[in-house]
């Protein structure tokens, strides 16, 4: 009788044993060395979800929203003392167009709007460029303003943004920085109320316009090739838990470049949005980033916000003499997103 009970404890200690190892390959720690990953794709099996983060409503609904929100000022864009507008004197390229900013203080941070609407046309994308050192942002959002028509938020941290320092806001007191796209937290509503103040800007295609480093790193990477030597983290052969690359195939223009991408947000294991199919049919490269709970971004923010808001990030590596090449690209995406997800 002794020697079957000692039996029956060794299964059942056994079965537990057996239930803990991990059926699929092992997941990557985001501190991981990424020289220890095999080389051979694996199954990545991605986190438990936590909870959804539901972000407090903002601002509109906030009394306290009410009280700070700041005005926006016209201005006139011929005379801004800015390096984006410098770049963009010709009164040509602001015809049609109307010009305002804002500036207001939260959480110690110092905060410059400038917005682009276009007057003839208002109704059409929101054109958002929370980064003031991708120069070819600017540009690519203000053509696009002008020629599809919409609103255009540009963050500007600094006046003269020809360093990389300048994606960033430092505080006041000097005692850090913070990126602005990563500022859409319930902590900063009046961030967030004045960034998406254009008209029904749930009903809008929002399009994120964005620059990159070339090539990617290892330590970006969870299941694809170790790194091609480059030193960025966005590109089409980057995948983890959060990023499901859908590269092109043909690699006709402006996909023959890895790091021109559009990236769609998705809930975890919900499959591409309507606009990502339509993009991934037409063979763009197209990255769903499974959103597992915000990380601040405008992308997350506005998935959280509602499921099914028209969001498409569009990335082109910088680095070009110029950056002509960077701003063809990011307008070859742009009109192509915007005549299939209207
Ligand atoms: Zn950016």
């Amino acid at each position: 009788m002794e020697l079957e009970i000692l039996r029956m404890v060794v299964r059942g200690i056994a079965w537990k044993w057996l239930c803990a190892v991990p059926l699929i390959g092992s997941v990557a720690s985001p501190g991981m060395a990424q020289d220890s990953i095999a080389p051979v794709p694996v199954a990545v099996a991605p986190p438990l979800a936590p909870p959804i983060a539901i972000i407090p409503a903002a601002p509109a609904e906030s009394p306290a929203a009410d009280t700070l929100s700041s005005f926006f000022r016209p201005i006139n864009p011929l005379l801004v003392m800015d390096a984006d507008f410098l770049r963009h004197r010709d009164p040509a390229l602001w015809a049609g167009l109307a010009v305002a900013e804002t500036r207001f203080v939260e959480n110690g941070f110092a905060w410059h709007f400038f917005r682009i609407t276009n007057s003839v046309k208002p109704d059409g994308p929101f054109w958002a460029v929370p980064h003031d050192d991708e120069n070819a942002a600017f540009s690519v959002a203000l053509d696009g303003v002008r020629t599809h028509g919409g609103v255009a938020m540009i963050v500007s941290t600094t006046a003269d943004e020809e360093s990389a320092a300048a994606r960033y806001n430092l505080a006041l007191d000097g005692s850090g920085r913070i990126d602005p796209n990563r500022n859409f937290t319930g902590a900063s509503p009046r961030f967030i109320h004045n960034f998406l103040s254009a008209p029904d800007i749930e009903k809008r295609l929002v399009l994120s316009v964005h620059t990159n480093s070339p090539g990617y790193s290892s330590g970006e990477n969870n299941c694809g090739p170790s790194s091609d030597g480059g030193k960025g983290n966005i590109s089409i052969r980057v995948c983890d838990p959060v990023m499901q690359p859908y590269p092109s195939f043909a690699r006709a223009f402006p996909f023959n470049d890895d790091d021109t991408l559009t990236i769609v947000p998705i809930r975890p294991f919900a499959g591409l949005s309507a606009c990502g199919k339509i993009l991934r049919a037409a063979d763009y490269n197209v990255v769903a980033e499974n959103i597992w709970a915000t990380d601040g971004s405008l992308s997350n923010y506005l998935m959280l916000r509602n499921p099914a808001v028209r969001y498409v990030t569009l990335e082109a590596p910088h680095e070009t003499p110029g950056n002509g090449e960077t701003r063809a690209r990011l307008k070859a995406m742009a009109e192509g997103v915007i005549a299939r997800c209207p």
